[in-house]
């Protein structure tokens, strides 16, 4: 008998990513707050430049993104040398993992951080080790209590998805002093644009100051081009290098980079989408905390709901597809009493929360 062909061993340690679910058998337009796509769609000016580039695309991207990298360059006060692009940010943290992680080495992150760290270091085989959590916040003494001869990577969402909760400027300067200076720091920013806190840097400032630091950045997010897979490294030099000899030739397509470059030019949309969100966010989390719910605090746009047993979350999550709302289990995040809400239009925002009042108060 022929054997079937067999992967290797550890892969079956990984358990698959679970996305957020898009359809409701039933119903027509469901209402999807699973993945934090942002609230207004891709700007006007991203979907005009897509469609256009998509006349094109019987021609090959340029495989450096230059114009989009002078364009995130000029419009966040960086390097554009130092900028590589991506297929999506994923791909940026997984080919950093393949780059600096592998058998042998440690990969820490924290408890309920980002699980593409996870995934891509144990497809590496690294190990990965994770940190627990105070007050759902990532612990910046716990990770370097944990940090041993073989770690090579720190990986901190900040914020964090799906906690919410973010890491200060100052503490994360703590942590960058304290790590040894062949540890490299991973300060993946997705959801930078939607802080509003003073004392919170999205990571640009110490990538600058050495080199051993990376900050990662998504279109998928405040711009709502997740269906179009463009994200961002901002790299010391070098790092920088190893990024540019071990992506693929083509990362960016030609609709997603001329999407890219239109929606930094978009007039106010920044602006416009933070100011949103965090008074929608403020709002939905207030109005969830007066039916009783627990809200833990979040600087994203998203809030992290608990209902304190697994079977209330599970009804809950029930009861909102019943009426076409699609949110976020996240029991696979360890945090098996809680749902996971995008924070959407104010029209979407009310329709969750009338929805799980009822859930509540029958
Ligand atoms: C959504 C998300 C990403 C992935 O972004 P893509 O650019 O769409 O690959 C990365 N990190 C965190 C924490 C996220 O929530």
């Amino acid at each position: 008998m022929m054997s079937a062909p067999q992967p290797r061993p550890e892969i079956f340690s990984i358990a698959p990513y679970v996305g957020g679910e898009s359809k409701l058998p039933g119903i027509d337009q469901p209402l999807k707050l699973s993945s934090n796509e942002g609230a207004f769609g891709p700007p006007p000016g991203a979907r005009q430049a897509a469609a256009e580039a998509a006349l094109g695309m019987h021609r090959y991207p340029d495989p450096s993104s230059a114009r989009l990298r002078q364009a995130i360059g000029a419009k966040f006060g960086l390097d554009p040398a130092r900028i590589v692009c991506g297929n999506g940010s994923d791909e940026l943290l997984t080919l950093l993992i393949q780059s600096y992680g592998g058998p042998g080495t440690e990969l820490i992150m924290s408890e309920h951080g980002f699980s593409i760290y996870e995934i891509a270091g144990k497809l590496c085989g690294c190990t990965v080790v994770k940190v627990p959590e105070t007050a759902l916040t990532t612990d910046i003494d716990g990770i370097l209590a944990a940090v041993t001869p073989q770690t090579t990577m720190v990986f901190i969402a900040n914020p964090n998805n799906p906690t919410g909760t973010m890491v200060t400027d100052a503490e994360m300067r703590r942590l960058r002093a304290a790590l040894p200076g062949h540890v490299l720091l991973v300060i993946d920013a997705a959801y930078a644009e939607y802080v509003t806190r003073a004392d919170y840097e999205a990571g640009g400032s110490l990538v600058d100051a050495g080199d051993n630091t990376v900050m990662t950045r998504t279109f998928s997010k405040i711009f709502g081009m997740g269906g179009a897979r463009l994200g961002w490294a901002y790299a010391p030099a070098a790092i920088a290098d190893i990024l540019n000899r071990v992506r693929p030739p083509f990362p960016v397509n030609v609709a997603a980079a001329a999407a890219g470059i239109a929606a930094l030019a978009e007039p106010g949309w920044l602006e416009m989408s933070q100011a949103h969100n965090q008074k929608a966010r403020q709002h939905l989390a207030a109005r969830l905390t007066q039916t009783g719910l627990t809200v833990h605090p979040s600087e994203a746009n998203f809030i992290l709901v608990d209902f304190e047993a697994e079977p209330r979350a599970i009804q809950a999550d029930a009861f909102l597809r019943a009426q076409g709302i699609i949110v976020r289990r996240v029991a696979s995040y360890k945090l098996p009493t809680c749902l996971r809400i995008t924070i959407g239009t104010d029209e979407e925002c009310n329709r969750v929360a009338t929805a799980l009042a009822e859930f509540i108060h029958g």
